[in-house]
């Protein structure tokens, strides 16, 4: 578990993090999304806008659970997504521009799924709460629907002969 987080103890506790994760991953995939788009990656571009609506659409379940409930006001953890091999919590977003490769875009998109979906699966586990135990696992259960389309796409030969994300330098520079 790489997500540095207390045990999660109440539903609502758990809603504030659902949305922070959801709002962060949809925001993502649109950058992503365009990102292909200037490559002319249509079909790639369209996974990511299919991921970016699932993650909203987590969002507003999360909203919709959250109506009437009194929610910690605070952010109670800072959730950004990470690049493969970047230290946790360096921001990566430099990364996602228009340089990047469709294996480096469906890679960066695999790695935060996977958090995601172990984050998800943690507090199935752990919490103390058989409600927020449930939540989790249903999205867990979601979480994993979408690691596996990624894996789909990443075993197809055109991008698994991509160099992979670890593999990512920064683009040529003429030395100064
Ligand atoms: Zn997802």
């Amino acid at each position: 578990m790489n997500i540095n987080t207390k045990i999660i103890e109440t539903v609502a506790e758990f809603l504030v993090h659902a949305i922070t994760m959801e709002d962060e991953s949809a925001e993502r995939y649109e950058m992503l999304a365009d990102s292909m788009e200037i490559h002319n990656n249509n079909e790639v571009a369209s996974v990511f806008r299919k991921l970016m609506q699932y993650s909203e659409k987590h969002a507003d379940e999360v909203h919709d659970l959250a109506a009437g409930m009194k929610l910690p006001s605070i952010a109670p953890w800072d959730y950004n997504w990470n690049c493969p091999d970047f230290p946790e919590g360096g921001d990566c977003s430099d990364m996602v521009n228009y340089l990047m490769t469709t294996r480096q875009a469906l890679d960066i998109a695999m790695h935060n799924e996977v958090r995601g979906r172990d984050f998800y699966a943690w507090v199935a586990r752990e919490s103390p709460d058989a409600e927020v135990r449930r939540l989790a696992g249903e999205m867990a259960d979601e979480e994993q629907e979408h690691v596996n389309l990624l894996q789909a796409m990443l075993e197809r030969p055109e991008f698994s002969s991509e160099p992979p994300m670890e593999d990512f330098d920064p683009p040529n520079m003429p030395e100064g």
